[in-house]
């Protein structure tokens, strides 16, 4: 006999939880070989040959059965020199998704009131309904560039965005983020830089002066190891500490710690670097093909570009077709996004063939 039904123990799971609906990111696919992967802004790259040979390590002993490393001391110092900070500035997650989280957790009670923008990352919708914090959701410009008045007009707790902003691209100045810290504080500015390696500048050297920013960045973009899920969090050292409390012991497992620490030495940077500046010359290669057969596509700052075609029914046709012809790029339902594609820079091979299809599928 059951001793009760499910549905009187999912009466237990607290209300914002009920509703929550999870993550959902783009089609994923078993044959690399086959396919171009250009929907979720990965690299098309391997990382350098000293970050693979840590698979090695497997066949050490201890590797596997004993706990990694749980302070992250060696990865923050070599970070830390990386960056030109300090190690205690450093806070490190299970992708810089983890880190995010952290920080909702610590800051947002329910009720809450927690800024953030449309279009922007989907996770944001994720922590609102995770923490029960009250959304006051900006409407974006045009120009997707971020709407500081109106952020500080709302008085949020703490706001969530995207720089370069996703799914745009767009860079928004130093200036205007060091103003949003100005006028809100003391409350809490969270600048997601996942794709600020691809952009010309980025928010770090504000850390010094304004202890209500946090800036979350990843090794899964530009570092080439999104399979590794390895992000971090920056911000002044007592917000950090705060942040590092509440991380599951050892969120950091012993692949992904080895494998950041080869990912910091001076040859892999160098590898990046090159690895970078070709990501960053197919991207303006890639807008101007895009641009050649009639779409409007904004400057971006990141590795992948956004793509506004004639119509919806327009970049719907072109998501199938792509994917017909075993190319994947990103095709978003929201309302402002519907005529637009979003693609990932790839190898110039890739770029090629996507731009060739795409010219096959316009006639
Ligand atoms: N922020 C943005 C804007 C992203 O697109 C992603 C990747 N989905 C992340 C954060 C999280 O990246 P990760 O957890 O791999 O560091």
């Amino acid at each position: 006999m059951p001793i009760g039904n499910v549905a009187q123990v999912l009466r237990l799971v607290r209300s914002n939880i009920r509703g929550l609906k999870p993550y959902v990111g783009g089609a994923q696919i078993i044959s690399y070989a086959e396919w171009a992967k250009l929907n979720q802004n990965e690299s098309p790259y391997p990382p350098p040959p000293s970050v693979r040979a840590v698979g090695n390590k497997f066949n050490e002993p201890g590797f596997l059965n004993r706990y990694p490393p749980g302070d992250h001391k060696e990865l923050k110092g070599r970070l830390a020199a990386h960056l030109g900070l300090a190690p205690e500035q450093i806070t490190f997650g299970n992708g810089s998704d983890e880190v995010l989280q952290n920080v909702a957790l610590v800051f947002l009670d329910k009720g809450d009131k927690l800024a953030y923008m449309k279009p922007d990352y989907s996770m944001w919708p994720v922590y609102e309904q995770l923490t029960g914090a009250s959304p006051r959701i900006i409407d974006l410009p045009d120009d997707y560039t971020l709407p500081v008045d109106r952020v500080s007009a709302e008085r949020p707790k703490l706001v969530f965005f995207s720089n370069p902003h996703t799914p745009s691209g767009t860079l928004t100045p130093i200036d205007d983020v060091r103003r949003l810290c100005e006028e809100l504080f003391p409350n809490i500015i969270v600048e997601d830089e996942a794709y600020a390696d691809f952009a010309e500048g980025n928010s770090l050297k504000l850390l010094e002066d304004c202890p209500n920013l946090i800036v979350t960045k990843t090794f899964s973009k530009a570092f080439a190891l999104a399979g590794m899920r390895l992000g971090y969090g920056l911000g002044h050292p007592s917000v950090i500490s705060q942040i590092d409390a509440i991380r599951l012991p050892y969120n950091i497992n012993a692949a992904t710690y080895a494998v950041g620490l080869a990912a910091l030495e001076p040859e892999s940077i160098e590898y990046y670097d090159g690895m970078i500046r070709l990501i960053k010359s197919e991207r303006n290669r890639l807008r101007g093909s895009l641009e050649n057969v009639g779409f409007s596509v904004r400057p971006s700052h990141a590795n992948f570009v956004l793509a506004k075609t004639e119509s919806p029914e327009m970049a719907e046709m072109l998501y199938h077709g792509l994917a017909k012809n075993n190319i994947l790029v990103r095709y978003f339902s929201d309302e402002r996004l519907v005529d637009c594609i979003r693609i990932t820079v790839g190898t110039p091979e890739e770029n090629d063939h996507l731009i060739a299809e795409i010219g096959e599928l316009l006639g």
